[in-house]
């Protein structure tokens, strides 16, 4: 019997394969980046082959370091960067372009002309998704009127989509010899082209985005038991192994982090910040600047949905105080800077250097440090910019209980900047709820392994799971509710003060 399952993570910066045992513990992994094309400025581009490279020499590796082989892996799953898209041609396996990456904004136009002609309410409504350039749909849309006789190929059947899942899923399972072409909900949801209800493709959404149906690959539950395909001996695995998972990178993580139940929620810490709250078996409308997205589907089972999150810079405030303002040398220092002061006597950051997602969804706002004086010091700036990741949290975490009217018990936590203590004490402070982090902080890994394992019966179900999630460390709110509430609100008038800054055309 295969003691492990394996699990590939596709993601932004790199790419890795992870293999885990049936504890959830790590067995082995390797991981490798790969370029980050930039033609111009907004726009980001990945080379899809490299990324297939990539994927092939992490499994190598990942295998040749445990000194393990196709058969002792039960099942792989597969987790990926959502809403980045590519295309490809199914006879020679070539991509027709570069894949167009979901922090690249060329599609901008593309959203606010759907806004504009009154197309927006028709995609919130069935996609449950604001027009906007961060989602596949527009992307695959500019590919279509940009690159030459793509259009042609797509209406005759020689031009596949997908996101990186489906692109890799393609090339396991043999390319151009036979490869499967399938994705999973929670990815086909960040399209703005599936009806979240039907968990289909929609008609009226492909003729907003003129998308031929053709060209979309079959949608199967994140965890199927009928299996989308098996691993080819002559490919980077050298033997079959069952491929059985799938799910987006933050639902990936929401699993990992077993947000099985509707209520529970999981935030995830890295670059920028993703908040999912599972609600439940219905999609639940946002009225407060949510999205509202699958959250898994598995088997024959109904899918559970979620409400989503996004914030753009957490983690990455952190790097710019490191790389723009040197005044720390690594992450990790912000932590003892930041404890160096009681408070920040007033200081706010908002690093809203790109604009504000959610739940403000402000292309207009930029950053701002406001409440400065001739006290200040760079502690009160580390601080405040840890303070600022809590309160962006608080914001959604606001904005989730106002639409899903239930309020969080506790909120579980992962990604970078869940190393950091204090932080992690300051979010509780800030939310006024316990803050818990678990032993296995590659959950985004550990859900996709997941996904795979319970297809095929590794993992008898979701509780045999509960007994491998254990806390490495838990917060619990340590000030009081008025100086929680004078914080508050001294964040929501920094906020203001950044809005409107930028004359939007
Ligand atoms: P991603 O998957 O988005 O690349 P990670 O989960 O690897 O992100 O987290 C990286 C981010 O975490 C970086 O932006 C970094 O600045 C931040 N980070 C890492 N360690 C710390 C720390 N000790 N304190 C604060 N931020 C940190």
């Amino acid at each position: 019997m295969p003691e492990f399952v394996g699990a590939i993570d596709q993601g932004t910066t790199s790419t890795r394969f992870m293999i885990f045992d049936h504890r959830g513990g790590v067995v082995a992994s390797h991981q490798l980046e790969h370029e980050q094309i930039l033609p111009r400025a907004g726009w980001l581009e990945h080379d899809p082959l490299e990324i297939w490279r990539r994927t092939e020499t992490v499994i190598e590796a990942a295998l040749d370091k445990g000194r393990l082989c196709a058969t002792d892996l039960a099942a792989v799953g597969i987790t990926n960067q959502r809403e980045t898209t590519v295309v490809w041609d199914p006879l020679s396996g070539k991509p027709f372009h570069n894949a167009i990456v979901w922090q690249d904004t060329r599609t901008d136009a593309i959203a606010a002309a759907l806004e504009r002609d009154g197309s927006g309410e028709l995609i919130r409504q069935r996609a449950g998704l604001p027009p906007a350039a961060y989602f596949s749909g527009g992307k695959l849309q500019w590919l279509l009127e940009n690159v030459e006789g793509l259009r042609e190929a797509a209406e005759s059947g020689r031009a596949l989509f997908g996101t990186t899942d489906t692109w890799l899923l393609w090339n396991l399972t043999g390319g151009r010899a036979g490869g499967v072409h399938v994705t999973d909900p929670t990815n086909a949801s960040r399209t703005m082209l599936m009806d979240l209800r039907t968990l289909d493709w929609d008609d009226e959404l492909l003729g907003l985005f003129g998308v031929p149906r053709g060209m979309l690959p079959q949608i199967r539950p994140s965890s199927d038991p009928g299996q989308y395909g098996t691993t080819l001996s002559s490919g980077p695995f050298r033997g079959q192994v069952p491929l059985t998972g799938d799910l987006g990178d933050q639902q990936a993580a929401s699993v990992g982090q077993l947000c099985f139940e509707a209520g529970q929620a999981k935030n995830t810490y890295g670059t920028g910040n993703f908040l999912l709250l599972n609600t439940g078996p219905e999609p639940v409308r946002s009225h407060h600047g949510l999205i509202t997205t699958v959250a898994y589907q598995f088997g024959d089972s109904p899918a559970a949905y979620a409400l989503e999150g996004s914030v753009a810079v957490t983690g990455s405030a952190i790097q710019w105080l490191r790389d723009q303002l040197g005044i720390i040398a690594d992450a990790s220092e912000s932590e003892a800077l930041a404890r160096s002061v009681a408070g920040t006597e007033g200081l706010c950051f908002v690093p809203a250097f790109s604009g504000l997602l959610a739940p403000y969804w402000r292309p207009d706002a930029r950053g701002a440090i406001v409440g400065l004086s001739r006290f200040h010091t760079r502690a009160h700036l580390a601080r405040a910019a840890l303070e600022s990741i809590c309160y962006q949290s608080r914001d959604v975490v606001a904005a989730m209980e106002q639409d899903s009217g239930t309020s969080l018990a506790v909120l579980k936590v992962d990604g970078g900047v869940t190393a950091n203590d204090f932080a992690m004490q300051l979010q509780a402070d800030i939310l006024g709820i316990p803050v818990s982090r678990p032993v296995v902080a590659e959950t985004t890994a550990l859900g996709a392994a997941y996904a795979a394992g319970l297809a095929t019966g590794f993992w008898a179900g979701v509780d045999e799971l509960t007994a491998n999630w254990q806390e490495s460390r838990g917060w619990t709110p340590s000030c009081g509710e008025q100086e929680r509430a004078d914080g508050y609100r001294l964040w929501r008038k920094a906020v203001e003060r950044t809005l409107n800054w930028i004359d939007l055309p």
